[in-house]
């Protein structure tokens, strides 16, 4: 039974270990897509059931990089440890349909049929002692242990799949154990828990990192053996880091929050975590209506793709050129604040409109604006013999007394400045370089028309009158 009929239902599981990694963001973002695409529903399910790992911090992290990504959940989030009732529930079903078996095997006792196994140049497993078969004679009970169940997994032909993303997978039944499903405790094991979700969440696709190719063959036998449809599953290939090794902390920041605070903002995020591993023709840059639009599993690239951090800031700084000014001044009030910046000190709608088109983030952005919001720069004495000589300070003074009489914008700055080249004979630098200096202890600054009016007539005069 396939499922390829029903309305599509897609999740994202993950584990709360850590924080949100890159690879989980682009998986969540591939499976929100998907059903999106479809029409269909979005679930977010977090496994938990690995009491030692999880913890309550790494579920807020997800949920955080979730918002902050705005890959909302239709459904969700579930939590596995609220489902335990149900786990056990379906392990004596199948215990009682013959679909899973006891077994009083000892943990040294599998270890010694693995030893053996391996002697012998076969592959590691369980030998079968408790499996009941036709006219087979179990063991005696031995008493005093409690028996872990095992799936009674079929030992002859294959176990495959058409996968969404690396085509027809096959493995041999007989490389799949007869699998632990709940141990002598009772509690249920992580493929168990995953296909018992899987079907009661109705899931019709699943999209999952790679690394989950092997639990595959082993989820599928169990949802045939419970005559629960077998979803659609697609492997998405790692990502690699820009030297094409595995994508890990050592390449910078893996936590997706990492990226907020380093100002790229969710769109630019979406925009590229999209092409790592998908495509549309030679598309870089597109809404994230476009991606639902066109998002399709056919093109959804069989290879690794590599972490490109120079192409994340194009799509970032593309992003912020096309951000309403308003939205990037609130967006870098707080970045101003933790860099002692007073973002009430100029008008930032200003700010944004001079820095947006050359910055990459909005930390470059918040840096800019500094330049109005932060202290007054103490240039060194060398810059200051260098550029206020007798010459400029002749200039700088004409300057402060015609710029009193001007009304204050860009334009009349401008024009200002260009009457004062000539009646001084001066070339550009020599009177822009001195006025950047002069009131903002820098010689580099953007253009200078422009930086004057956002400071504003009042403190330009102030400045030079204090040089
Ligand atoms: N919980 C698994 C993980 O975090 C994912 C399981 C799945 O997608 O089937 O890697």
């Amino acid at each position: 039974m396939t499922s390829t009929s029903l309305p599509v239902r897609t999740r994202f599981a993950p584990s709360p270990t850590g924080f949100l990694h890159l690879g989980g963001a682009r998986t969540a973002l591939f499976a929100w897509a998907y059903a999106r695409h479809f029409g269909g529903t979005f679930i977010l399910r977090i496994e938990d059931t690995d009491l030692e790992r999880s913890t309550p911090q790494a579920v807020q992290a997800i949920l955080d990089g979730m918002s902050w990504l705005g890959l909302t959940p239709d459904e969700g989030p579930f939590y596995q440890m609220q489902h335990m009732d149900r786990y056990r529930e379906v392990v004596a079903q199948m215990l009682k349909d013959g679909t899973a078996y006891h077994c009083y095997s000892t943990s040294a006792e599998v270890e010694a049929m693995r030893e053996l196994a391996r002697a012998n140049g076969t592959k590691p497993r369980y030998d079968g002692t408790w499996r009941p078969e036709p006219g087979k004679t179990l063991p005696a009970i031995p008493g005093g242990r409690s028996p872990v169940v095992r799936f009674k997994s079929p030992q002859d032909g294959a176990t495959g799949w058409v996968d969404m993303v690396k085509g027809p997978i096959t493995f041999d039944n007989t490389e799949l154990d007869d699998l632990v499903i709940a141990r002598q405790d009772g509690t249920p094991t992580y493929n168990f828990c995953v296909v018992v979700d899987d079907w009661d969440m109705r899931i019709t696709h699943v999209l999952r990192g790679d690394d989950h190719v092997n639990n595959t063959p082993r989820q599928i036998t169990i949802l045939r053996a419970l005559n629960a449809p077998v979803p659609q599953y697609g492997h998405v290939p790692m990502i690699l880091g820009p030297d094409g090794e595995k994508l890990s902390k050592r390449h910078g920041a893996v936590s997706v929050m990492e990226y907020d605070s380093d100002g790229y903002l969710p769109e630019a995020m979406i925009n590229y975590l999209a092409r790592l591993g998908w495509s549309h023709g030679d598309d870089e840059l597109f809404s994230r209506e476009q991606l639902v639009d066109w998002f399709d599993p056919d093109h959804l690239s069989k290879s690794a793709a590599q972490w490109d951090p120079k192409k994340l800031n194009w799509v970032n700084a593309h992003y912020i050129k096309q951000s309403d000014d308003a939205m990037l001044a609130q967006a870098i009030t707080p970045r101003i604040l933790a860099r002692g910046g007073h973002p009430q000190a100029a008008n930032l709608i200003q700010v944004v409109r001079l820095f947006k088109d050359r910055a990459e983030t909005l930390e470059q952005l918040a840096d800019g604006a500094m330049l109005f919001c932060g202290p007054v720069q103490t240039p060194s004495a060398e810059l200051v013999t260098q550029h206020l000589t007798e010459t400029a300070r002749n200039a700088l003074r004409d300057f402060a007394i015609q710029a009193q009489g001007i009304a204050w914008t860009r334009e009349a700055i401008s024009a200002l400045i260009k009457s004062l080249l000539a009646t001084h004979t001066l070339k550009m630098p020599q009177l822009a370089i001195p006025l950047r200096l002069a009131v903002a202890g820098t010689t580099q600054t953007p253009a200078i028309d422009a930086v004057l009016e956002i400071l504003g007539q009042q403190t330009v005069l102030d400045r030079l009158a204090a040089i």
